[in-house]
């Protein structure tokens, strides 16, 4: 695998060409990143960690029907993946009232939200990814009606595939963020579904098991991040 030119470089994750075409090859870094970039270290071995969850989620979603850009793994930090016309959208499931929900809104952390609670970020650093509203994502034509049903449809069947995978693991998804991009008319889901992007806690006494144990400093990231990913790959084997 040629690892070619780098296309894109983010917070956490580059992005280069390969020599196949509409092949592309993703480095999870050891880069972790809070309140937009303010807060920043490297930690040994974080990108390892994140790439081998994401991956694992992303073959446990393909085997439940739905399509992302996930194609395989060369080695421990980078995925090959498909090509996309990315979508500049964050798409925020939230199952549980915590984070930006309560900071912002009337509601108690750990209210349980049945329906699940779709919100839509627009994926800009520089305006800080204001939430958009259904109108606003048209207006801006960002996606049609029909494509913004599909995003929506596609998030609470993901959501839905995931939760009940966390649940066997005595973990609840509280929530947790997707991007999704086109490839010949059709919406997958991309990017990276790791303890960067989901909001995990131990089922019963609400503990932290993912990035915000980073972000309010509540233990040893690292350790939290290897306990999970551990807990992903190795319970779920027959999934
Ligand atoms: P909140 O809005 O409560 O800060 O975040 C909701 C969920 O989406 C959390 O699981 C959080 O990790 C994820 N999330 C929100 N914005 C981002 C982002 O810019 N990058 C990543 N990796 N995850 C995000």
């Amino acid at each position: 695998m040629h690892k070619g030119d780098l296309l894109y470089t983010g917070k956490a994750k580059s992005v280069f060409r390969t020599d196949m075409k509409g092949i592309l090859l993703m480095e999870f870094r050891d880069d972790i990143t809070a309140f937009d970039g303010k807060k920043k270290d490297v930690l040994s071995s974080k990108g390892r960690l994140n790439a081998q969850v994401s991956a694992y989620l992303f073959r446990l979603l393909e085997k439940n029907g739905i399509k992302t850009h996930f194609l395989g793994m060369p080695d421990d930090t980078h995925m090959l993946v498909r090509e996309l016309e990315m979508i500049p959208l964050e798409v925020i499931v939230r199952n549980i009232a915590a984070g930006s929900m309560v900071r912002t809104y009337p509601i108690e952390e750990g209210t349980v939200l049945e329906p699940p609670v779709i919100m839509i970020d627009y994926k800009d650093d520089e305006r800080h990814d204001p939430l958009l509203n259904d109108d606003l994502i048209i207006a801006l034509r960002i996606l049609t009606p029909e494509e913004l049903a599909v995003v929506k449809e596609l998030a609470h069947r993901i959501n839905r595939v995931l939760s009940d995978f966390f649940a066997t693991l005595g973990i609840t998804l509280v929530d947790f963020k997707m991007e999704f991009g086109r490839a010949e008319g059709e919406i997958l889901l991309a990017d990276e579904i790791s303890m960067d992007s989901m909001r995990l806690w131990e089922t019963g006494t609400r503990k932290s098991l993912d990035k915000d144990v980073y972000r309010f400093s509540k233990g040893d990231v690292m350790e939290t991040y290897a306990r999970v990913a551990q807990v992903i790959t190795s319970a779920g084997r027959e999934n």
